[in-house]
């Protein structure tokens, strides 16, 4: 098998007035290479925490993350920052674009980062945005919004992408086709897709499921055959 990521006996604690939160509380799981992940679970179980700890966002109390092998838990930031860099990407509800610059201009500010990346005009059309690239993001909606932002991160060419609710902000038929999106590109560029939403039924287009609970995992599935995001029920 060949895995992305390793989570060894991971803790994540933070202080609570005189006492502390686990967030993590002795987390051991994998995610494989060129898969679509799903973290499920209640507001507060440690879901983003994970997220945050994989990505290098956010160091960790005990344990070790093995990236493709490699424990990314003693970088120093320099190190961490370029590992970032090179090789994962940030999908959030929210999109953060700059609203000073044209769909275009916020693509290219991806690939201004990137060390291999991808033609931005062959990605814009990739997302179904090259009629818009001249606008401005207010000019938009909200799922293509949503595009413009994956664009930015996939003409990074990250290994891994991260999504954390890419659907939170969006209504059923826009929610749709952003999944839509993110199953096409895993298809074809393989890349890792490693989600955190509240939305269970997500969990039938993704290789694998993790339920998290109180800073553990509590269930874990694998399914044989995946749905199409056009296909999920969505309630
Ligand atoms: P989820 O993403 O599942 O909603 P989180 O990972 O955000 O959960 O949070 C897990 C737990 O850790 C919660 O109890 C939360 O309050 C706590 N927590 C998260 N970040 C911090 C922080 N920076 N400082 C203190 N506690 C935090």
């Amino acid at each position: 098998m060949n895995k992305m990521y390793e989570t060894i006996d991971v803790i994540k604690k933070y202080k609570n007035g005189d006492g502390e939160i686990f967030a993590l509380n002795n987390v051991n799981v994998y995610f494989e290479k060129g898969k679509v992940s799903t973290i499920l679970g209640p507001s507060g179980s440690g879901k983003t925490t994970l997220l945050n700890v994989l990505s290098g966002l956010d160091n960790l109390s005990e344990g070790q993350i093995l990236f493709d092998g490699t424990d990314i838990s003693k970088y120093n930031e320099s190190k961490l920052t370029q590992y970032r860099r090179v090789n994962t990407g940030f999908i959030f509800q929210s999109y953060n674009l700059i609203s000073t610059l044209t769909v275009r201009e916020n693509v290219e500010l991806g690939a201004y980062i990137s060390q291999n990346g991808l033609d931005v005009d062959e990605v814009l059309e990739e997302v179904g945005l090259t009629n818009h690239k001249a606008k401005y993001p207010h000019q938009l909606s909200g799922g293509q919004q949503q595009r413009v932002a994956i664009a930015r991160v996939l003409v990074k060419n990250p290994k891994v992408i991260f999504c954390d609710e890419p659907t939170g902000a969006l209504d059923e038929v826009s929610g749709r086709k952003v999944l839509d999106l993110l199953q096409k590109l895993n298809e074809k560029y393989k890349t890792t897709l490693i989600m955190v939403t509240h939305n269970p039924n997500i969990a039938d287009m993704s290789h694998k499921v993790i339920y998290f609970r109180d800073g553990k995992i509590v269930k874990e599935l694998e399914n044989e055959t995946i749905s199409s995001a056009f296909d999920i029920d969505w309630s």
